[in-house]
């Protein structure tokens, strides 16, 4: 249950149900964030001081420890600001340069779209079935039309949950010639994640939604891919010569990493990791568990019945706003997201403009999903 890890719930009767949006943090994270700015608060990669070395081995010694928890080099993984950042940067020093056509699914978060968009590539877009799966043959069957596109897709849905089979999309991708991103912003906290084992080109994660704090994330690359790239912005250390007529640039990942970092948020983030590593992760009971009430209240939509999800769960109530519920419950100390949950193209092809969403970490309980189901049963019976 680990609540106990986490200072926010000290004091606090609040039931947090909104772990999509963003995780509450473990002591050991804010310890590690606390020491580095109490103790050797300092620039990395830049002088020889005793106090800059020690922040850039922490800082290092970050990156070593998700390249170690992804299976893949060291020199492979980038910080960014995010799961967003990473696909701006993705879309402005690759996909712009090398590709014309992106291919996309219907079930993506506007993170997934809009760097596209802003870069003017076609958009192809991956029709869903029923259960907002994707269906393997029609995937092939675009790949065979739009051979040598980029393919740009979640590991977990924000929105429904719902786990799409990357490993088997990915193997596809590589036999059209295509190269392939996988938006792992939900998943780092629900899925084991070996980009050796998926031989993804790209992954991308926020580590906010993991246990760690706001404002970093990581990208990672196949090194090949990552030094045929040029700089996304210009800056302090990310150079290896600099004049006014010519400059060049740092191998990666180091040229990508323009400007002081997020040194502290770096360092909370390998705590997070360090933390996911030692923890048993037990929502999947608890996704089904929500799912078995949730039916048993009146007028509830669910809008898949697919098993392969994860981490959240959406729905309505027949007749009622979402929005209405979610401000009925905040008054009942029970945070939960309304509304589209950024992933706008969904909601449309659903013919709603948006939903309510319980979205699961490894401190919720099923005594908090009763204590949910009965709010939202009394915020139905006011609003009738
Ligand atoms: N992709 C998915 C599936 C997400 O759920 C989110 C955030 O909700 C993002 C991308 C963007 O993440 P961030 O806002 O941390 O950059």
């Amino acid at each position: 249950m680990n609540k106990q890890d986490f200072p926010f719930f000290n004091n606090t009767d609040i039931i947090y149900l909104d772990n999509a949006a963003t995780t509450q943090k473990p002591q050991c994270v804010l310890d590690a964030m606390s020491e580095y700015y109490l103790n050797y608060c300092s620039n990395t990669h830049r002088g020889s001081h005793d106090l800059g070395n020690k922040a850039t081995q922490s800082y290092e010694q970050a990156r070593k420890t998700l390249a170690d928890f992804f299976h893949v080099q060291d020199n492979e993984i980038i910080f960014t600001k995010g799961t967003t950042e990473s696909i701006n940067l993705l879309a402005s020093s690759y996909v712009k340069k090398n590709f014309d056509t992106v291919i996309l699914s219907e079930l993506e978060h506007h993170s997934n779209i809009l760097p596209w968009q802003l870069q003017d590539l076609q958009l192809e877009i991956i029709p869903l079935d029923k259960d907002l799966n994707i269906d393997l043959r029609v995937f092939e069957d675009i790949l065979k039309e739009h051979p040598h596109s980029f393919v740009s897709i979640t590991h977990i849905s924000n929105a429904f949950g719902i786990v799409n089979p990357v490993k088997e999309l990915i193997y596809i991708a590589h036999k059209y010639d295509c190269k392939i991103l996988i938006d792992g912003a939900q998943a780092l906290s629900h899925i084991d994640i070996d980009l050796k084992d998926l031989d993804a080109d790209f992954y991308a994660v926020s580590a906010h939604k993991a246990y760690g704090p706001t404002g970093v994330g990581c990208l990672y690359g196949k090194y090949a891919l990552l030094e045929s790239m040029d700089p996304y912005q210009g800056g302090g250390s990310m150079i290896d010569n600099v004049s006014f007529e010519y400059s060049t640039f740092l191998a990666p990942p180091f040229r990508f990493e323009a400007g002081t970092q997020a040194i502290a948020e770096v360092i909370g983030f390998k705590e997070a990791i360090n933390y996911l590593k030692s923890i048993k992760k037990e929502e999947e009971g608890l996704l089904s568990y929500a799912k078995k009430k949730l039916l048993e209240l009146e007028d509830i939509i669910l809008y898949t019945n697919a098993t392969n999800v994860l981490g959240n769960i959406s729905f309505n109530i027949k007749g009622i706003h979402h929005e209405d519920i979610g401000i009925l419950l905040s008054k009942q100390n029970i945070m939960l997201r309304t509304g589209h949950h950024c992933a706008l193209p969904i909601m449309k092809k659903l013919g709603i403009n948006g939903t309510i969403r319980l979205s699961f970490a490894i401190y919720s309980t099923k005594q908090e999903i009763d204590k949910t189901i009965k709010a939202i049963a009394k915020a139905v019976r006011m609003l009738r």
